[in-house]
């Protein structure tokens, strides 16, 4: 399949790249791995006149601790984050997206622009805690995850505004899991659960549930968090609190798997990414 004729430009600024963008355009659209974007194009579901490259723009690549948290650039590939174990659920989950050629040149800001509900570190950002830095024209504006994501395929990202960095929280001592169910090892999730526990002894201090492809947009598992926030992890627990994952979850039905079967998914994922997480798998 060949894409439609598009112009391509490639700048070394990150104020040349918004200069660009704005004069482009609704048909301008920013190319960071290229991995979502150009099957779009050559599906011919996408047909921007212009694509302009960020991989000149330098500062937007990389990981750096600051305080509290990660600082990470938009144009930071899945192999990088895999390989930096000390992102903990983040770094778990970049390693289960498709295969080593995806992972090289996807980047975690072209995912969250994305916005897909299937991808692997949406609702990793939400439970991570994470915020985005847009910029553009006008400024400078920080969004949290869990006001990113609105719909299938659409977030808070103005058309003329790019997304240079992700902040998350470097959660220290937390126990992670993440549990993805697909019918080929490097196949997109049918649904994944990511979970993240804060523990003394047996009892939980905090937690959190993401839940991915379980609706348009990336989901928590408030009611399962709930249940767990002060309880005691024991198994039993746990799996009483994991048959709430599909409450509130509207999952959409497709060629692999049913509504009901993918509710079932999220039942058993919880259960087994918050026994990862507390050290029971
Ligand atoms: C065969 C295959 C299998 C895959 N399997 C998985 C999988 O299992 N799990 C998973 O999570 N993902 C999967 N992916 C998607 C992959 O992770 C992509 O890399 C990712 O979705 C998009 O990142 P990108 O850097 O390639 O973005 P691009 O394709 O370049 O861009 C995607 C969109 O984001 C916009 N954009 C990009 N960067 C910015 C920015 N900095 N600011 C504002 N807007 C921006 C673009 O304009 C475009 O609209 C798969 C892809 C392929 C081709």
């Amino acid at each position: 399949m060949i894409p439609a004729v598009f112009d391509y430009a490639a700048p070394e600024s990150l104020q040349e790249a918004i200069t660009t963008l704005v004069d482009g355009g609704e048909e301008a659209k920013l190319l960071a791995g290229g991995h979502s974007l150009i099957p779009l194009m050559k599906l011919r579901l996408a047909a921007p006149s212009l694509l302009i490259d960020l991989r000149k723009v330098p500062g937007l690549q990389g990981i750096q601790r600051e305080n509290g948290s990660w600082r990470i650039g938009a144009m930071t590939p899945h192999t990088e984050l895999e390989h930096s174990s000390e992102l903990g659920i983040v770094a778990r989950a970049a390693g289960t997206i498709a295969d080593p050629q995806v992972r090289n040149r996807g980047t975690i800001g072209g995912s969250i622009a994305h916005g897909d509900p299937a991808s692997d570190l949406l609702a990793v950002m939400m439970i991570s805690e994470a915020t985005v830095t847009l910029q553009g024209p006008d400024g400078q504006r920080t969004v949290g995850a869990n006001e990113l994501f609105r719909d299938y395929l659409e977030t808070a990202i103005e058309p003329n505004e790019v997304l240079t960095e992700v902040r998350i929280q470097a959660l220290d001592g937390w126990g992670f899991g993440y549990q993805k169910f697909n019918r080929r090892s490097e196949d997109w999730a049918m649904v994944a659960v990511s979970a993240v526990v804060k523990q003394t002894g047996d009892v939980c201090e905090d937690v959190r549930i993401g839940l991915t492809h379980m609706a348009g947009v990336p989901l928590r598992a408030h009611l399962v968090e709930e249940a767990l926030r002060g309880a005691s992890l024991s198994p039993e627990n746990i799996a009483k609190a994991a048959e709430q994952a599909a409450e509130g979850t509207d999952p959409p039905a497709d060629l692999n798997a049913s509504e009901e079967y993918k509710r079932h998914l999220a039942r058993v994922l919880c259960r087994r990414a918050l026994q990862e997480a507390v050290g029971l798998a």
